[in-house]
């Protein structure tokens, strides 16, 4: 139970299968009391049941793209938890058109909405969730290897994410003299709704799994087991950590594929 009398938020709820109902669901297994947050209605109401499932109310909508429906979610939580241990940002968007081909051909505007969506929004939902954090609270972002490499059909999410990682340095200098630590989890690549808007996801599944140290796809449970531990005191001495989830992908160089 190494988030027992803990309470904490998850935003980026989409379906059973997203990185945040795993993550919630390793907390509150690890005695955490969780609230939900998702995008709009339609996954206000997906989401319902599991968030029942975890005890928590309605999810709350939070539209990172517009300041009040941050403002407005953060009051919500405020009013269920009073205080958070934690905050999980489990949030990424890019139009599809921007996930395939070249990446000189992205668009002013499919820039601006892919660094607005996935990168921005995670210090302005830390600016609005700021009076409700305990001292001592672990805020948490999802990111990925396309940041610090050119992987093919990423593109401009690559480039968000790379923002984002910078964001969580500048977050975690801010915040740490409050005894607050910020880290990200780089997750390998895992079928999901917004994975599978990038083109050629599943090749890359299927390939990494022969490649890979560990031999196996990851799961969703490896990427809430890593994350209870960043929420939890165990990682009291960490922050500002990019940790890498991804069954060791991240380091090797050039490897045989076994056939
Ligand atoms: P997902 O589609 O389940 O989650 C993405 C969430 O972002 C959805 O719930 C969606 O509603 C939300 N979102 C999009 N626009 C939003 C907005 N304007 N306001 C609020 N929420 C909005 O997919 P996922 O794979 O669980 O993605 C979660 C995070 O994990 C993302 O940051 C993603 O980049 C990251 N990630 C995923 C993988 C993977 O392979 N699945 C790997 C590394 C990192």
């Amino acid at each position: 139970m190494l988030l027992e009398g803990k309470t904490g938020v998850v935003l980026g709820l989409a379906n059973r299968r997203s990185l945040a109902w795993h993550i919630a669901a390793a907390a509150h297994a690890q005695g955490a009391r969780v609230e939900l947050g998702v995008a709009n209605e339609r996954f206000q109401e997906k989401g319902a049941p599991l968030a029942e499932e975890l005890g928590a109310g309605l999810p709350v909508i939070c539209d990172v793209t517009r300041d009040e429906s941050i403002q407005e979610a953060c009051e919500e939580f405020g009013r269920r938890l009073e205080g958070l241990d934690f905050l999980v940002h489990s949030i990424a968007f890019a139009d599809r058109k921007d996930l395939e081909g070249r990446f000189v051909q992205t668009s002013r505007q499919g820039f601006q909405l892919a660094l607005d969506i996935s990168a921005y929004s995670f210090p302005a939902v830390v600016r609005f969730a700021e009076p409700l954090l305990r001292e001592g609270a672990s805020l948490l972002t999802l990111t990925y290897l396309g940041a610090e490499r050119a992987v093919p059909n990423y593109n401009v999410m690559g480039v968000a994410k790379a923002a984002l990682e910078a964001s969580v340095r500048y977050l975690a200098a801010d915040l740490g003299p409050q005894g607050m630590r910020v880290n990200a989890i780089s997750a390998g690549p895992i079928k999901t709704l917004s994975a599978s808007a990038v083109k050629g996801v599943q090749q890359k599944i299927d390939l990494q799994a022969r490649m890979v140290p560990l031999r196996r796809n990851l799961s969703g449970v490896d990427v809430g087991g890593a994350a209870v531990f960043l929420l939890s005191d165990l990682a009291s001495g960490v922050t500002g950590e990019i940790l890498h989830v991804d069954n060791g992908y991240h380091m090797l160089g050039a490897w045989p594929v076994e056939s």
